[in-house]
């Protein structure tokens, strides 16, 4: 029941024919309201809703544009009053000029600019006498004179200015002296709208509204809302009696007709959750509801949770643009940006699934990420086209891989050419984002202009609203052009996108057929509805705080007028709109609060509206919140009691499930036999049998074996195999490649393996340098020549990877050029031994010069069938004084091998030593048919290294065959158990594939003699 409507309905029945103009404040409201009418049956022809300004700019606008000015929309206000702020001169006294690149400042003083406007208040009104400070009033004045001024010399006219206009050209009204006018009761207009309002012809009545006992009117009401014909409400049911609210002593005896209800919750999602049982529950036509929320993040909520059930839903207010693709997709692109353009950020924006990337034949977004994750980029620019050159590489190398099976090498080959494309799309997106120039500033246009063309052109949508998004992230952006010739630091720029791209919302909409409807609270009930539901009556929530405005105290608005609103005026009028809609509604009413905050984890209280609910609930009671807390009852929790209430099928089973038992899990795994599958696999991985779930496939086995397949295999494959052959499983037999998630570490530069590649590359080099070179060895002598290498190849790799920081480089590089002198100076202690091989490569295709290398692999043959084709490249071979060879491979980083420094082959995990020694005597055979290898290891150049030479006899070459029978046994069974050492699994990036303590697990499978099928792996644990 709402008098106001009842009164529109009254008039169209009694005048059908006149012309009924109605002054509502938005288009939605007036709609609303037609709409309202329409389905109560009432022919409202030639009823018109207006508001002010659009009657006003249609009388104004062609006089304006006459004369060559052009009617501005004030959305042009905070982007220009931080302009015209930043350039006040500097003899203006500073008071909000230090804030002045915030853009939350920039909305308050224009905020306060156009009050003050409307208010017909300008720059010379503003008198020292009214300001608590001297400063402030002479630096608002000079902002509202510089304001007045810009709006004059660039032909510009404000809605005040379009009043002002229209008020001298009122013969122009189309409101006819015949036609009927009233205004919807309770809006405060400002006071050049009142005026405007007041001067416009038609036949004034007064607004029907109700009396509402216990509410003192606001004070402004009656200098600029129109006078009201009140009316008494008469309730006829219990909801309607909250037109009684605030005087419950007052209101008639309830009905008890159940049509006024309230209920807590234990969260604001519980609250939301129970609002749609309740429709559910109740079979309740969408277009039969409205959710009026009392504080907007409600209407988030109940959107997200419209979208899950699939409801359709009309949000009043709008969804904010940050819950869409477009807006996050803008907003990750300025992060990054910011953050220094950090390959992690760019990573997560195209796994969002928020950007586009339309790349012909690839990559897709996910392949994009996964191919950012693989290369070397960190931050910077300049990191991105370097590293996927990198990356482009080496898929190539791999695609050469005579290791890996055709498709694998297909696949490789297809990555590598994505990452020549991901490369030109990206450089298309870099040069999108501005540089700043020497000042260390952009123009603000240039950063507008990237950010338009990256929401219009790089973000993906998928929904209508999604498209509403861009072209909302593109009018805003538009408006900000006035700032475009600005220079600015860029960070001030994207803070200030930023700033506005999280006020925006989209999609705001009446009551639609169909559709349930979220209103705010202020504007609740005018569908006029028949169920209501209130959320969001939490204490602290409902009305705004007692807080002055930052820019005009209470004070001095009072002091330069009475129609400027105070602290107080705020409060009060807020109160009179939340209790005339609350009166207004009828039907079925429910009002709800959430009772706990989750987030911050802390109780929450009703609102005092509630505890009033309760006294007109059982009138003539001496009420407390004690009282409230007891007819509430329990919290409704988000875990439903019954099933009855589940609103979608996980909800049902969630219910059914609770206190159910084991006769519920079976149930359960009958209707989801994956699930019945994944609870099998798992009771046979914590099992001490070893199964299928444990890595046992013996169909792989045959096909991975090289003594079966003559694929070559290099000793670090066959070590990676020894120290888990889960993990070589995923890789060898199922193609599966790890993505690297780690972040840039701000304290560290290069990676081990990269530093040690440098290093290698290095040590190679001045080796062969000195080898050219006749005469007696003299290693320091190189130094200078070492160094001068160190350096140019820090410089590349400095292209290729950008440090963190200036400090970290600068300490990265000390240590690398350190070690390249202590290689020298090793070097030099050693001069009786002589390098015959560097870097000697074989089956890996090209042998670059280098004379013992070969391009085909090696065939190891050391008995009983254990013949295969190695592939790979020794470091290094010298020839010792006596005569013999040594085989050495560099380590470059810590004194440290898997199983030790002592350990001969530690269970397969260290075989290198030994392949290379078969192979370094084949290599070498047809130099010296005799060579014999005394010696292979590990040499650890380096200071952390301290020179350690870590070297194996080779006099006994046949223990390396039982080794290797017992490891490719363990292959050919397709046994492939995970790691027996957790020392493999720490730096593993397999781990997720592995589930918790997976080495725990394999010991209890190996300990196991029933499970003869890892005897081999057993066998393979003995050979220390
Ligand atoms: S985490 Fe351990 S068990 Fe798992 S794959 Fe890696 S090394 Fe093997």
């Amino acid at each position: 029941m709402d008098p106001f409507v009842n009164q529109l309905a009254e008039l169209c029945r009694a005048h059908p024919q006149s012309t009924k103009w109605v002054f509502v404040p938005s288009h939605g409201v007036g709609h609303t309201l037609g709409e309202r009418l329409a389905l109560e049956g009432t022919n409202w022809a030639n009823l018109r809703f207006a508001i002010p300004l659009d009657l006003a700019l249609q009388i104004a606008a062609p006089f304006l544009i006459d004369r060559g000015i052009n009617p501005a929309p004030d959305v042009l206000g905070p982007a220009l009053i931080m302009r015209l702020l930043l350039e006040l001169p500097d003899t203006t006294p500073r008071y909000f000029r230090p804030l002045a690149e915030h853009p939350k400042m920039a909305d308050a003083l224009w905020a306060t600019i156009r009050e003050l406007r409307l208010a017909g208040i300008r720059a010379k009104d503003l008198q020292p006498a009214v300001f608590a400070s001297a400063a402030k009033r002479a630096e608002l004045m000079t902002l509202l004179a510089s304001y007045e001024t810009h709006l004059a010399t660039q032909h510009l006219a404000d809605s005040a200015s379009v009043y002002e206009e229209a008020l001298q050209h009122l013969d122009l009204a189309p409101i006819l002296p015949d036609d009927l006018r009233v205004e919807m009761p309770g809006v405060v207009w400002a006071p050049v709208e009142r005026q405007f309002v007041d001067a416009l012809s038609g036949r004034r009545l007064p607004p029907s509204t109700f009396a509402l006992s216990g509410m003192a009117s606001p004070r402004r009401l009656a200098l600029l809302a129109p006078a009201q014909a009140i009316v008494p409400p008469a309730p006829t049911s219990d909801a309607e009696r909250l037109a009684f609210l605030l005087a419950p002593a007052e209101a008639p005896a309830p009905r008890r007709d159940d049509t006024l209800t309230m209920f807590r919750a234990g969260g604001k999602e519980a609250e939301v959750e129970e609002v749609f049982r309740r429709i559910q529950a109740g079979r309740l036509p969408l277009d039969h509801v409205e959710i009026a929320c009392a504080a907007s993040d409600y209407a988030v909520l109940l959107w997200e949770k419209a979208q899950r059930h699939d409801w359709p839903l009309t949000l009043s207010s709008g969804v904010p643009v940050t819950l869409l693709r477009p807006a996050r997709a803008l907003l990750a692109f300025c992060a990054w940006i910011a953050g220094g353009f950090p390959a992690s950020g760019l990573r997560r924006l195209l796994q969002s699934g928020d950007v586009r990337v339309e790349i012909a034949e690839g990559p897709t977004a996910g392949q994009a990420a996964r191919l950012l994750a693989k290369s070397d980029a960190t931050w910077g620019r300049q990191t991105y086209a370097p590293a996927l050159a990198g990356v482009a590489e080496s898929y190539r190398q791999r695609a050469a891989d005579l290791e890996a099976d055709e498709e694998v090498r297909a696949g490789h080959l297809t990555r590598a050419a994505q990452a020549e494309r991901l490369a030109e799309w990206l450089t298309a997106l870099l040069a999108l984002a501005p540089e700043p120039g020497s000042d260390g500033r952009i123009a603000l246009g240039d950063l507008l202009a990237a950010c338009t063309t990256f929401a219009k052109g790089y973000a993906a949508t998928g929904s209508a609203l999604d498209g509403a998004a861009v072209l909302a992230l593109a009018e805003t952006l538009d408006e900000l052009q006035p700032l475009g010739d600005l220079r600015r630091p860029l960070a001030d720029g994207l803070a200030l996108i930023k700033d506005r791209v999280e006020t925006l919302a989209v999609g705001g909409d009446r009551a639609r057929p169909g559709h349930l409807h979220v209103a705010t609270l202020a504007r609740a009930g005018l569908a006029g509805r028949p169920y209501t539901f209130v959320v969001g009556l939490e204490e602290g929530g409902v009305f705004p705080a007692l807080v002055e405005d930052p820019v005009l105290l209470d004070e001095e608005r009072t002091a330069l007028s009475p129609a400027l609103a105070t602290s107080g005026d705020r409060v009060s009028e807020v109160l009179l709109f939340v209790a005339s809609r609350l009166a207004r509604l009828s039907g079925h009413v429910c009002l709800s609060f959430s009772c706990r905050d989750l987030r911050e984890n802390r109780e929450t209280y009703p609102s005092w509206l509630l505890l009033q609910v309760l006294r007109l609930q059982q009138p003539g009671k001496d009420l407390t919140y004690d009282d409230l807390n007891l007819a509430l009852g329990e919290p409704v929790a988000a875990l439903l009691s019954s099933p009855d209430h589940a609103l979608s099928d996980a909800g049902w089973w969630v219910s059914q499930l609770r206190g159910a038992g084991n006769q519920g899990r079976a149930i359960l795994m009958d209707a989801f036999p994956w699930l019945a599958q994944g609870e099998a696999a798992e009771a046979a991985r914590v099992s001490d049998a070893y199964t299928a779930y444990d890595g046992l496939v013996p169909e792989a086995g045959l096909h991975l074996d090289p003594r079966r397949s003559g694929r070559p295999v290099s000793p670090t494959s066959l070590e990676r195999l020894a120290a888990c052959p889960f993990r070589y499983f995923l890789e060898r037999g199922l193609g599966v490649e790890p993505i690297d998630e780690g972040e840039p570490d701000p304290d560290a530069w290069l990676d081990g393996m990269t530093r040690g590649n440098a290093l290698h590359t290095l040590y190679a080099c001045i080796l062969r340098e000195m080898r050219s070179q006749p005469g007696a060895r003299d290693p320091l002598r190189h130094l200078p020549r070492l160094q001068a290498l160190g350096e140019a190849k820090l410089a590349e790799l400095r292209a290729l990877i950008p440090p963190p920081s200036e400090s970290v480089y600068a300490r990265e590089a000390e240590e690398f050029l350190r070690d390249l002198a202590v290689f020298l100076r090793l070097e030099a202690a050693a001069t009786d031994r002589v390098p015959v091989g560097l870097e000697i490569a074989f089956g890996t295709g090209d042998p670059q010069g280098e004379p013992l290398a070969q391009a085909d692999p090696v065939t190891v043959d050391v008995g009983g069938g254990v013949r295969f084709p190695l592939r790979g490249r020794i470091d290094r071979i010298d020839r010792l004084p006596d005569g013999g060879y040594e085989v050495v491979d560099y380590k470059t980083g810590r004194l440290w091998l898997p199983g030790g420094l002592t350990a001969t082959f530690a269970g397969g995990r260290q075989l290198q030593h030994a392949l290379y020694a078969l192979a370094a005597r084949q290599l070498l055979r047809p130099e010296n048919p005799k060579a014999r290898i005394a010696f292979s290891g590990y040499y650890f150049p380096t200071a952390r290294g301290n020179g350690r030479r870590v070297m194996r006899s080779q006099a006994d070459s046949s223990a390396v065959g039982t080794v290797l029978r017992d490891l490719f046994d363990l292959l050919a069974g397709g046994t492939f158990l995970h790691a027996a050492d957790t020392d493999d699994c720490k730096y593993c990036e397999f781990h997720r594939a592995c589930g918790s303590d997976p080495v725990a697990r394999a010991e209890v499978k190996l300990a196991n003699t029933a499970n003869t099928a890892l005897d081999a792996y057993r066998r393979l644990q003995t050979h220390a």
